[in-house]
């Protein structure tokens, strides 16, 4: 969405809000701004902390319905600081909802013959958008990289094109929406919406497949991009012309730029993403085990990645030196299964009783730190100890969704290897955490 009409909309809300609320509008509704308006959401910059609390405790009502009969959408209304006040507005808000993993960027994957064609057309993509290849399509095997390289795409492309407006979703999602436009008679907005930006990146676009309408809505988007040489990348799990029940325009099309496959990774290239996953993760690992792991690993890259969870999980609650020995155990299952079936309930119990706060605290929407820090290491321990996504985790700590839960795994993650007592406490959280797991 344009800046302008973020600003026109977001002013249209705060007026309704005003008028549903004017008891409170007097005195803290001044000097608010839209952050984001995107997805369902909107994201409201406050002056202060305190008018933050205050409007989230108060006024969160009146701004959802307000947002609600200004868009005719359901939007759910956040309020946070907005310390970015003086800067531009136009760069905060050219990008609303992209969002995109912390860790996925071109610097963390790992280049090997088996990736080297989909990387290199991915890093020419991002410095020259629409010039290069149009569209890029990457596919492969589950598991293989292709979700990481479109995010690090949209990593790279957003930072040298701070104007350029870049759409990233998942095929679902661009589903989803379409068939929400059509249900609410909007399909003019979604049409604006995904016609005119400068990048659209969809991931497993096979999944159009059988669903007749939203494919003939993507062959015109695709068309209107194409033509205005805006770049298009789709990644699948196979190539197009292999994607069941997938409309021969929309095959054509699809092979008219680069077609690149990734392919499952060699022995060489598996150890240097274990090391590269270990060092993410603040764990050293020797080079002999980082081959064990390769060797025993082979198929999909987010197995190499449960493979150390395993690891994670036995280093930090022993707080030993992983050894070869501990790596076998660990792979061969003994304490993978102590990992497996640690709950969030677990963790959120030890967490809650060594920071004594309630539950129902981090759940709530307050953001002091008292309370934030418990909620941040809860979710980054959920996401090393468990395998539930970054949408269940949130969901389990009030709703949140997955950008806060990958921005807290990023602090905390962050925290850990720059501080050593956040490493000694997570070391015994992790423990008891296992400790009342495998009691229970
Ligand atoms: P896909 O979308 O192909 O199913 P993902 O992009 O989700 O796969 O990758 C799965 C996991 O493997 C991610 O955590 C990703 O960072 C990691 N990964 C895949 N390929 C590489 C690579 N070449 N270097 C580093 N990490 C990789
Ligand atoms: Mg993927």
């Amino acid at each position: 969405m344009a800046v302008r009409e973020v600003e026109n909309i977001f002013a249209d809300i705060l007026e309704r809000a005003k008028a549903l609320d004017p008891a409170n509008a007097r005195k803290w509704f001044e000097k608010l701004t839209a952050l984001h308006l995107d997805g369902g959401s909107l994201g409201v910059g406050c002056p202060n902390e305190a008018t933050a609390q205050f409007l989230c405790d108060n006024c969160k009502s009146s701004f959802t319905r307000a947002a609600q009969q200004v868009t005719g959408h359901l939007v759910t209304v956040d309020f946070s600081v907005d310390h970015d006040e003086k800067s531009p507005r136009r760069s905060r808000l050219s990008r609303p909802g992209l969002k995109l993993h912390p860790d996925y960027t071109f610097d963390n994957f790992v280049v090997g013959p088996s990736n080297r064609l989909a990387h290199a057309s991915c890093v020419a993509v991002s410095q020259s958008p629409g010039n290069t290849y149009n569209p890029l399509f990457l596919y492969g095997s589950s598991g293989l990289g292709k979700t990481h390289l479109l995010h690090a795409v949209c990593c790279e492309a957003g930072q040298k094109f701070d104007e350029a407006v870049i759409q990233l979703l998942s095929c679902e999602d661009f589903v989803n929406r379409f068939i929400r436009a059509i249900e609410k008679g909007n399909l003019a907005g979604f049409q604006s919406q995904f016609r005119t930006v400068d990048t659209l990146v969809i991931d497993d676009i096979q999944f159009l497949r059988e669903r007749e309408q939203s494919q003939e809505e993507f062959f015109h988007t695709f068309n209107a991009l194409y033509n205005n040489g805006k770049q298009i990348i789709l990644s699948a799990d196979s190539p197009p012309g292999k994607i069941p029940s997938l409309e021969e325009r929309l095959i054509s099309r699809f092979n008219w730029g680069l077609v690149a496959r990734i392919d499952p990774p060699s022995y060489e290239t598996r150890v240097a993403i274990v090391q590269k996953k270990a060092h993410l993760r603040g764990l050293s690992i020797s080079d002999e085990i980082a081959e064990y792991i390769a060797r025993k690993v082979h198929a999909n890259i987010r197995e190499l990645e449960g493979a150390l969870t395993s690891l994670y999980a036995v280093a930090t609650t022993t707080g030993k030196e992983i050894t070869l020995e501990l790596a076998q155990r660990a792979l061969e299952g003994q304490i993978k299964s102590a990992a497996r079936y640690i709950s969030i309930t677990d963790i959120i119990e030890v967490v809650t009783s060594h920071f004594d706060v309630r539950l129902a605290d981090l759940q709530s929407k307050k953001r002091s730190q008292s309370i934030t820090e418990p909620r941040q290491i809860c979710m980054y321990l959920a996401r090393n100890l468990t395998k539930h996504s970054l949408e269940e985790i949130g969901g389990h700590l009030g709703g949140r969704d997955h950008t806060t839960v990958m921005h807290a795994c990023s602090k905390i993650g962050e925290c850990e290897r720059s501080d050593p007592q956040m490493h000694a406490l997570l070391a015994e959280l992790t423990k008891q955490i296992t400790q009342t797991s495998q009691a229970t």
